[in-house]
């Protein structure tokens, strides 16, 4: 599932593509991805243009210059790509979005994901974005607030750092990749680590978060014919997908387990 940075990455790539730009179009191949029926959707659409393009989470939300804004989640494997005109689209989206100078905006397996049409006025409301926790890349996301709601639970960190409600936007690729850059086991429990610890936790959220988006993270799907910078963080991943692999930092096998009903990738000797 598409985490801050591939969701970072392609809310670059849709505010560069489509902002700005007219829908001429809506075909509408799977009903049950929209909250409403697809002719008020298609109503909502034709003839607005994509005014603003935003990410909270792994949420994006594309804002119409009439009052309307549609919220999108890929969930496992929904996923998006900008076609130039005359391009081919080979293989049939849930979802396409046609643009008055011919370049279209295709929705792709959202079978688990959704697009849902909400009133902008009401963003803030809405209930896919009211649930979420603290945006950790946001300057509003202090080491103190950070801690306090460490103090809040007892559990692995693991599983708290994926927990939507807890922190936005963390899954379970860069969990992974922030407990080996903080040198912390994912089964400890949150309630033994120290200060320092804590601290290093806190910096190695931003940081990895930070860099993954400067490499275009890890997604597999390219969002248009020439997108060079998709997926260019895979290289740089630590630990995850990396099991039986030596450890870049001690040379240690990597190891999987499974830690709250998902896999952990850790570096035994490292990570404490
Ligand atoms: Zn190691």
């Amino acid at each position: 599932m598409p985490e801050i940075p591939e969701i970072e990455t392609l809310r670059k790539h849709l505010a560069r593509s489509v902002e700005g730009k007219k829908i001429a179009e809506v075909e509408v191949s799977r009903p049950k991805t929209l909250n409403t029926s697809p002719e008020l959707f298609q109503q909502a659409l034709i003839a607005q243009e994509i005014c603003q393009v935003q990410r909270r989470a792994k949420i994006l939300v594309l804002s119409l210059t009439n009052t309307f804004s549609f919220i999108v989640h890929f969930m496992l494997e929904g996923f998006v790509r900008f076609y130039y005109k005359n391009e081919i689209i080979a293989k049939r989206p849930s979802i396409l979005l046609g643009f008055d100078n011919g370049e279209r905006l295709a929705f792709f397996k959202m079978n688990l994901g959704y697009i849902h049409l909400v009133p902008t006025a009401d963003l803030a409301q809405t209930p896919e974005l009211a649930a979420l926790g603290p945006e950790p890349l946001s300057p509003a996301f202090t080491y103190d607030i950070f801690n306090n709601l460490l103090q809040q639970h007892k559990g692995m960190i693991k599983p708290l750092l994926i927990d939507q409600k807890f922190i936005a936007g963390i899954g379970n690729v860069y969990s992974n990749e922030v407990l080996f850059c903080s040198q912390i086991l994912p089964t400890r429990k949150s309630s033994t680590l120290s200060e320092e610890e804590k601290q290093s936790l806190y910096r190695c959220i931003r940081r990895i978060l930070n860099d993954a988006i400067n490499y275009g993270g890890v997604y597999e799907e390219k969002f248009s014919s020439d997108d060079t910078i998709t997926g260019g963080y895979t290289p740089h991943l630590q630990v995850a997908y990396r099991t039986g692999e030596p450890c870049y930092v001690c040379g240690t096998p990597i190891q999987t387990k499974r830690v709250g009903g998902r896999n952990a990738f850790f570096c035994p000797v490292c990570q404490h």
